[in-house]
């Protein structure tokens, strides 16, 4: 099943952006999704399936979602 995913949701990856964070923001929804990476501020889509592979933890409103 898929996650559920809300603009405005904050995730946590299990690999981290190049620039050492793991903690992104999801932009726009879709096949394909636009994350913002809140260590350095950096847009980046990618594919819903490779997203959901990566996602460690989610958090919206501040609480964590289950998965
Ligand atoms: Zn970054």
């Amino acid at each position: 099943m898929p996650l559920k995913l809300e603009i405005g949701d904050k995730i946590a990856t299990k690999k981290p952006h190049p620039c050492g964070g793991n903690q992104f923001e999801i932009m726009r929804i879709g096949m394909d999704f636009r994350i913002k990476c809140t260590t350095c501020g950096k847009e980046i889509w990618i594919p819903r399936v490779k997203l959901e592979k990566r996602i460690k933890s989610i958090t919206r409103n501040g609480e964590a979602v289950p998965k």
